[in-house]
């Protein structure tokens, strides 16, 4: 018996997961559960993470946590507890399958053009940080933080996955193009690691081109490696390929922690009714046995439910019209009248249980500060964000007061773009610049130089933040501003 924490969630959280597990017991899973307390309800006790201290304690014991949706409150400045849960132990990847399922109608369905994709989505970095800040009234700024480690760790996830499930391609979706650092350091690393893979075909799209080309020819595309944010909506994007969010399951998977879950919400507009479609979270459990290596249980479970929608049962979200639709009780009890039916359609092979993947153990060092640290590493220059409403001109002038000996100004831009010395009248400002400065000939610089210019510079403007610009040897550890 291998034990397993359990979060029911809110909503129809708690009605969908009583039905996954009725079917589990009925079907004599090997799993036991330890429900702990997490969600909306959590939160208006007063715990501010949405969790109490004994859930943390018994998911951080067991090592997988199987949940339902989970709603936070509005308007009370905390977190999503969703999110909380994916950072704090950190499953920094979140694998999303999508396949065509029989008696759920869709377009390709009907055009008979098989999907059966894979999404794997970073799951911590990227603007999901959340750090922002408000640089004037008018101007927000979020960082994006896409880090060498954390698209390592991701990116060898996705090979190790796509190697294991008999994968020919394995894409990344990516804006470098644009985004040549953050989206540039991701896609390097991607291809980095798939050296590592001959057997693997590897490739990249620009994420644009991906959407286009996902909702075109679908089948082209097998495993799909993308940052978080764009990886978060090119994932719904799938769901609707094949039928809805009410079809996708998912799974944060993590060294040491892994939470499976469905992809959608807590519905709060059917809650309580007894209504709601169990798929996606029995889906999600699924991905969970076969991750616990239950390869056994996993097979039959899903071939029951193929065998039950390919007759046509559904639940009032989906399926023919002309069929009256079903609750979630009777969904579940006719999944477990088909227990050891085979689907006409990609029945799953019955494979013999397997050694589970999941290592548990404490940290005692974080790999992840292994860092890729060079010698040959100077401060050339800094960017220094003003606050002003002034026009170029007049910025720069009070600018070159400031440079001394040691800087000279070499661009103003706004918003990303090159406004002096050169640029275009059509450019609209708004009442945020990004002043660089860089060393005079090369002269080298420190950071007590860069808080003597800050000194100075602060007597005429307000400054919002500030950029060391680095040097690695003769690269530049910076972008450009548009016409610079
Ligand atoms: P939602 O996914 O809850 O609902 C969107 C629509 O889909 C609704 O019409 C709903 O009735 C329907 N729907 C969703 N799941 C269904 C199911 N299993 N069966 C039948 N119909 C289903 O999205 P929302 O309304 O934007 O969000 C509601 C709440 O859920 C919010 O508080 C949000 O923060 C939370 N949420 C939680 C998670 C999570 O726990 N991982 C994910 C998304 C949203």
């Amino acid at each position: 018996m291998t034990k397993i924490a359990v979060a029911k969630g809110d909503g129809i959280g708690p009605e969908i997961m009583d039905a996954v597990l009725h079917i589990f017991n009925t079907a004599k899973v090997p799993l036991e559960y330890e429900f702990v307390d997490m969600g909306k309800w959590v939160f208006d006790k007063g715990f501010s993470n949405g969790m109490t201290a004994e859930a943390q304690e018994a998911i951080e014991r067991l090592g997988i946590l199987f949940k339902g949706p989970m709603e936070t409150p509005k308007g009370k400045g905390v977190k999503s507890i969703n999110v909380t849960a994916r950072k704090t132990w950190n499953t920094y990847a979140n694998k999303r399958t999508f396949q065509t399922l029989h008696g759920v109608d869709t377009v390709f369905s009907k055009a008979g053009i098989p999907i059966d994709l894979t999404i794997v989505r970073e799951n911590i970095e990227d603007t999901y940080g959340g750090v922002e800040h408000m640089l004037t009234h008018d101007v927000a700024l979020s960082r994006r933080f896409i880090t060498r480690p954390g698209s390592l760790q991701l990116i060898k996830y996705a090979f190790e996955m796509a190697k294991k499930k008999g994968t020919k391609r394995i894409t990344c979706g990516h804006k470098a193009n644009i985004m040549k650092l953050t989206d540039g350091l991701f896609l390097e690393v991607f291809y980095e690691v798939a050296k590592e893979y001959p057997e693997l075909k590897a490739d990249d799209v620009i994420v644009d081109d991906l959407c286009m080309k996902l909702v075109t020819r679908p089948d082209l595309f097998d495993v799909v490696v993308l940052t978080n944010l764009q990886g978060d909506i090119v994932s719904d994007l799938c769901a609707g390929l094949v039928g809805g969010l009410g079809f996708a399951p998912s799974a944060n998977i993590g060294d040491h922690i892994s939470i499976f879950e469905a992809v959608h919400g807590t519905a709060p507009d059917i809650a309580g009714k007894n209504i709601a479609n169990p798929t996606s979270l029995f889906l999600s459990g699924i991905g969970m046995l076969r991750h616990l290596g239950l390869m056994e249980s996993a097979s039959m479970l899903e071939n029951a439910l193929l065998y039950t929608l390919e007759n046509g049962i559904h639940t009032g979200d989906f399926g023919d019209k002309n069929i009256p639709a079903v609750n979630t009780t009777v969904f579940a009890d006719a999944i477990i009248a088909n227990f050891g039916k085979q689907p006409a359609h990609h029945p799953r092979p019955l494979i013999k249980d397997q050694k589970p993947t999941p290592t548990l153990f404490k940290l005692s060092q974080n790999e992840m500060m292994v860092s890729a640290e060079r010698t040959d590493e100077t401060i050339c220059g800094v960017d220094m964000f003003i606050a002003s409403n002034e026009q170029p001109q007049e910025i720069a002038t009070k600018c070159l007061r400031h440079a001394g000996v040691k800087f000279k100004l070499v661009s103003i831009s706004n918003r990303g773009t090159q406004v002096w010395p050169t640029g275009s009248v059509y450019t609209n400002l708004v009442n945020q610049f990004n002043v660089r400065f860089e060393s005079l000939d090369g002269f080298p610089l420190n950071q007590q130089d860069i808080i003597g210019l800050y000194v100075s510079l602060s007597g005429n403007f307000k400054i919002c933040s500030l950029e060391l610009l680095n040097m690695w040897g003769d690269k530049k550890a910076y972008s450009l501003a548009q016409g610079q």
